[in-house]
């Protein structure tokens, strides 16, 4: 398929995708594929009313009726997966076997946010008065605003939307400046859903806007907009948290993760090797969970490493439309510069750098293809507590198992972490209250792909939100405290008596 033919599988037609200030090349080949139209920041209040009065509508429709409009969805996603999935490979560069999984990651939080619609419970509580009763009750809160990254730039979109409309919010979505044309398609795709749903549904229920960090912080700053998921970097959340706290409004962040596998002398070591390849070099590393840190026991060091060395060596870098290709590229030069960089600082830190080089500069001279890299070293440095989102994993070796957990620990980030080992006490250690400090501790897999039934997110720099699955749905409603009284008394609570004559 051509690459026009991609964007007119999804119905993306030649004047949404031409004309536009926003530019958007394709990782692959560094192709220019569309020039989209911005909205302005000064637009973003407009259309913030324009949700507004959808979700003074919407709030009245029962929520498994607003799950109707999700299973719907889920539907029109499913008829939708393979040209998605192929949107997504193009735009932002993953292999399309992955494009495909992140569609179907939204597939099946569409299933999830249906069979949710049906169960917003709350708790019934007992009350110390006679004649009383207590209970907690869930609501929709607003619109809600989503910002989201551009390495899952329609898989983050759904986590929050089919939560979010199940409970009764309305959605404005701003995704990634990179990746603009999965969200059109995304809307397009909703659309669909929306004209099969019927007239309940009330116009503006659903906005993409497109732009940079302006129309972002347009969103961010409006305090008609109570909700803000932010998705990104722990720098764009440490401008969104604070701003969104100084109006009282909620965010849920996720934001950058820094994730370590532990390798314990037990552990299976097959497994272990095929868990950080997909880990560390799937999607390029360039998942927030992707494997970053390798902390591995000196005594099977020298066995495991040579292992993993060559496996990188090996592994197939190339077009990531193509079948068989393992890692596609990078997302863009500035992506490549940082990784260069880190590897430079890395050697400076006493690293042995393994691969790294950039390839494929002849099929792909546009394209930023790299060698993923492993780097072995002496400690956990400066450069290997950062973040740099592209394939390196830094190699380390620990003696004792509490040493093991402290390194894992001891980095800013706390998103997703994991063991290899068959000993139990290890395993049960990692996970208890002395063990990982991340949102998500594994044991036997790695600390990416997360599936959508959990609860997904981190702590610390990763920002604290909780999206997906689980009990997640709490953060996207209003909890209510309601207390009947069906006597005919008046009692206090806490026996206070408060007489009048
Ligand atoms: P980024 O921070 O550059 O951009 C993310 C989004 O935030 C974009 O839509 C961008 O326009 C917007 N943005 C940036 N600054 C803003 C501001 N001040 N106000 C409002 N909006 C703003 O991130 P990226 O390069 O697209 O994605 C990579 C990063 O995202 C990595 O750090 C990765 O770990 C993280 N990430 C985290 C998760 C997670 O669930 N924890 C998931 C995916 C990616």
């Amino acid at each position: 398929m051509s690459y026009s033919e991609i964007l007119e599988s999804l119905g993306l037609t030649t004047s949404e995708i031409s004309g536009g200030t926003l530019k958007i090349t394709s990782p692959i080949d560094g192709a220019e594929i569309a020039a989209v139209q911005e909205v302005s920041a000064a637009d973003v209040n407009g259309i913030i009313t324009s949700s507004k009065r959808a979700f003074n509508n919407w709030k009245a429709v029962p929520a498994p009726r607003r799950g109707e409009l999700v299973r719907l969805l889920g539907e029109e996603l499913r008829a939708a997966k393979e040209d998605l999935g192929r949107l997504v490979t193009l735009e932002c560069g993953k292999i399309y076997e992955e494009g495909l999984g992140e569609v179907q990651e939204m597939i099946d939080i569409c299933d999830f946010a249906v069979g949710l619609s049906r169960q917003l419970y709350g708790l019934t509580i007992a009350s110390e008065r006679p004649g009383h009763h207590m209970r907690e009750t869930w609501h929709p809160v607003g619109v809600c605003g989503v910002i989201s990254a551009f390495n899952f730039p329609v898989a983050v979109w759904s986590w929050n939307t089919a939560l979010a409309l199940v409970c009764g919010n309305s959605v404005i979505w701003k995704p990634s400046e990179k990746t603009p044309l999965t969200a059109l398609a995304c809307q397009k795709i909703f659309e669909k859903a929306l004209a099969r749903f019927g007239d309940d549904a009330p116009k503006g229920l659903h906005h993409v806007i497109i732009g940079g960090r302006d129309v972002g912080d347009a969103m961010v700053s409006n305090e008609d907009v109570p909700i803000v998921s932010a998705t990104g970097s722990t720098a764009m959340g440490r401008q969104v948290g604070p701003k969104v706290a100084a109006r009282f409004g909620r965010s849920i962040l996720e934001l950058g993760g820094n994730n370590a596998m532990i390798v314990s002398p037990t552990a299976d070591l097959d497994m272990a090797v095929r868990a950080i390849l997909f880990s560390a070099v799937g999607t390029a590393g360039q998942r927030c969970t992707s494997l970053r840190r390798l902390i591995v026991h000196k005594d099977i060091y020298g066995e495991l490493m040579p292992r993993v060395i060559s496996a990188y060596a090996s592994v197939q870098v190339g077009n990531p439309l193509v079948k068989g290709t393992l890692v596609g590229p990078l997302v863009d030069q500035e992506s490549f510069d940082n990784m260069q960089s880190a590897l430079i600082a890395a050697k400076v830190e006493g690293g042995k750098v393994h691969g790294g080089e950039r390839e494929l500069t002849g099929d792909f001279p546009g394209g930023y293809y790299v060698r993923p890299a492993v780097v072995e070293m002496p400690s956990q440095s400066e450069v290997v507590k950062t973040e740099t989102f592209a394939p390196i994993l830094y190699a380390m070796k620990y003696e004792d198992f509490d040493t093991a957990i402290e390194m894992q620990n001891d980095v800013p980030q706390g998103l997703s972490s994991c063991i290899f080992t068959t000993d139990v006490r290890e395993a049960e250690q990692f996970l208890s209250d002395i063990g990982s400090d991340c949102g998500i501790a594994n044991v036997n897999i790695g600390p990416s792909g997360a599936e959508i039934g959990g609860a997904f997110g981190g702590e610390k720099e990763t920002g604290g939100g909780r999206e997906s699955g689980s009990d997640a749905w709490k953060s996207y409603m209003r909890r209510q405290t309601n207390t009947v009284n069906y006597s005919r008394e008046l009692p206090l609570a806490q026996g206070i008596t408060f007489d009048i004559d």
